[in-house]
């Protein structure tokens, strides 16, 4: 078979080193030939972000975090940046605050040094997400890539195991997403088949051990992974279908990746062998979602959205505004009912392999 494939990597350094957070940040700073830094965290991370950037000068530290970024949070974040005169952006926290660190750079062109403290990944992306009146709009703008990413596993011994879980699936999302994603090619699925392996290694080491080191690097390098993966892929079903559940609905964003995976899988597979065996490989299981699925188990992981705030009344809205934004290339054709049929099953937790075998039977 012909291989052709068009792929851009992203250009970013990555500083990756336990307990090093302060030294790195301090160095890329000077390398960078910062002097007024801003530091963006939310209230919890801020007590982080003081100990990362002890090293470097700060004109402004600014908290205001929101999940999915409200516009209003953006707009301050950009004045006092502007007011400040600062030069850097180092930003310490969740996908939350590296997302505010990239509404910022959006409109100012500032760098931003980026410390994750979840496995989200959105350091990793050139992606950003604006939410205004209740509909999340997100765009692509190499502006909003991070110049630098330090990645210090320490700072995720904090996070919590139920979140831990949920971010790292989020992570897990990222990969498994990107095998279907509109550019998918094969740099991105070797990226997201050790992502899938570091995660499904990292996470049952966490929780196991929620104070060991180990599951935790392994767990933020394969967010890393999973972030370069869908970065470059593009957002599948999967992310379409979370964008709105989590701009519309404001569900929880981790959790809600966590709980909606495995329909999307069990929707998706069967139609997409390659993908299937990649992933099922990946986990060292015999199935894609067989793999998935005992992960989730060993994890008890989200497993209904009806847990997390949704409801069956949402349901119309969220296909209405989910399907015209689902990319053409989805392995299986997505139509209004199948996509009601998926979210009905993800509502209520129901075993995806049902949704699986049902799907199976459908013409394409
Ligand atoms: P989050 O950033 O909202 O963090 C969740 C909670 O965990 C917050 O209360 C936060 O203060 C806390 N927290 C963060 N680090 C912690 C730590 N080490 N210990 C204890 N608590 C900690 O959630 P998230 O899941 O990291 O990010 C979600 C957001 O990121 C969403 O808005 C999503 O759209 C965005 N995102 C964007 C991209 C992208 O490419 N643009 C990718 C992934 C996620």
């Amino acid at each position: 078979m012909k291989l052709t494939f068009e792929h851009t990597t992203l250009g970013q350094r990555v500083l990756f080193g336990s307990g090093q957070a302060a030294d790195l940040v301090a160095a890329e700073a000077a390398r960078l030939g910062a002097g007024k830094a801003m530091v963006i965290a939310s209230d919890f991370e801020m007590a982080m972000a003081r100990t990362v950037a002890a090293g470097i000068d700060v004109a402004l530290w600014h908290s205001g975090v929101v999940m999915h970024v409200p516009l209003e949070t953006a707009q301050a974040a950009r004045t006092a940046a502007e007011e400040a005169g600062v030069d850097l952006i180092v930003c310490v926290g969740g996908g939350s605050t590296t997302g505010l660190a990239k509404a910022v750079a959006l409109t100012t062109g500032l760098p931003i040094l980026a410390v994750p403290t979840t496995y989200a990944g959105s350091e990793a992306t050139n992606v950003w997400g604006l939410t205004e009146a209740s509909r999340k709009t997100t765009g692509v703008d190499d502006k909003v890539l991070p110049v630098t990413v330090v990645y210090d596993a320490e700072l995720t011994l904090s996070l919590p195991v139920e979140m831990s879980v949920a971010s790292g699936l989020n992570g897990m999302a990222h990969c498994i997403d990107s095998l279907w994603g509109p550019r998918a090619d094969p740099i991105n699925a070797a990226m997201a088949s050790e992502g899938i392996r570091a995660l499904s290694r990292g996470l049952p080491a966490i929780v196991a051990e929620p104070a060991g080191l180990p599951g935790r690097e392994q767990a933020l390098y394969g967010a890393y992974l999973s972030a370069v993966a869908f970065a470059s892929a593009g957002s599948g079903m999967h992310h379409k279908i979370c964008h709105v559940l989590g701009g519309t609905f404001n569900l929880p964003h981790a959790q809600t990746h966590a709980a909606v995976l495995p329909y999307v899988l069990a929707f998706n597979g069967p139609a997409a062998p390659e993908a299937r065996a990649r992933i099922a490989a990946a986990f060292g299981s015999d199935t894609a979602l067989g793999g998935l699925q005992e992960l989730r188990g060993r994890l008890d992981a989200p497993k209904a959205l009806k847990d997390y705030g949704f409801t069956a009344a949402d349901i119309p809205e969220a296909v209405a505004v989910a399907l015209p934004a689902i990319p053409a290339n989805n392995p299986r054709p997505v139509t209004a009912a199948n996509l009601t049929a998926l979210l009905t099953a993800a509502l209520n937790g129901d075993d995806p392999k049902t949704l699986s075998d049902q799907f199976q039977e459908e013409p394409r």
